[in-house]
């Protein structure tokens, strides 16, 4: 069976060992059941992966002798952005379970023109956990940045430093979503994928995007929820840069 991966906290690695803190104590022991001699992966979320052997496992601690580290593990070499309208209710913690699984590297809460929505501390606090436990499941070992809002304007701005910048956009555009044949070169790139909320985008916030140099895409002749967007919109583009294989 597939090894179950934890979370440790990075400064919670050091050399042989990894000691897990109070919630994965929980995890670890209530909910997963773990004994003492199973191995495990722990996750840093900084890209290191380490198998371990758990010496402890108890209600009050729980830590592991590394056996083996893994770099990177489960991660794609693309790094892509994922700027995305903030969305009412639970939907945006839909999305940030769902495309952490996917290989999203950040997720940008973005505040635009027709956003009826904000994101405060406590909802970053939940998009964190809940990216958290995708990690784990997905059995990636880097954590989704998951940003403060930002303002249209500023995710523009951002473009500037990504080699694709591309706008899923439903009406007005004629490209279908397409990268290039050999988008395998393409793999190092840093990808900034824009995509509105329930109310999509003002005709101003488009032609914006387009003088900053993004690319207007449609997803298909169907029109889909602001969230089904962003996960349609991540899976095609990893799928492109062969990150899916
Ligand atoms: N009421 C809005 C629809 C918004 S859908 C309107 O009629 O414009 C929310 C967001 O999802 C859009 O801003 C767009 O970024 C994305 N989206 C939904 N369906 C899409 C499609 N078929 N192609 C491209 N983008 C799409």
């Amino acid at each position: 069976m597939h090894p179950e991966h934890f979370y440790v906290l990075p400064g919670n690695v050091s050399r042989g060992e990894v000691v897990f803190d109070k919630e994965e104590i929980h995890h670890i022991t209530r909910v997963k059941r773990k004994k003492k001699g199973d191995v495990v992966w722990a996750v840093d979320g900084e890209g290191g992966a380490y198998e371990v052997k758990l010496t402890a496992v108890s209600s009050r601690e729980a830590r592991g002798k590394i056996l083996h580290t893994r770099r990177r593990l489960g991660e794609p070499v693309a790094e892509v952005t994922l700027a995305q309208g903030v969305l009412k209710g639970e939907r945006f913690d839909w999305l940030v379970e769902k495309t952490t699984e996917i290989g999203i590297r950040r997720i940008i809460p973005m505040l635009t023109e027709t956003s009826e929505t904000l994101a405060g501390p406590q909802k970053l606090a939940r998009w964190k956990r809940i990216a958290v436990a995708a990690l784990k499941q997905s059995g990636r070992s880097i954590l989704p940045e998951i940003t403060p809002a930002r303002e249209f304007h500023q995710v523009m701005a951002m473009g500037a430093s990504c080699q694709y910048r591309l706008m899923a956009a439903c009406h007005r555009t004629g490209t279908s979503f397409r990268l290039s044949a050999d988008s395998s070169a393409l793999t190092t790139s840093r990808v900034l994928l824009v995509v509105g909320p329930e109310g999509g985008f003002t005709r101003e916030e488009m032609d914006l995007a387009e003088e900053n140099g993004f690319q207007l895409v449609h997803l298909g002749p169907r029109r889909l929820r602001a969230e089904t967007a962003g996960v349609v919109f991540s899976t095609l583009i990893l799928a492109n840069l062969g990150e899916l294989e």
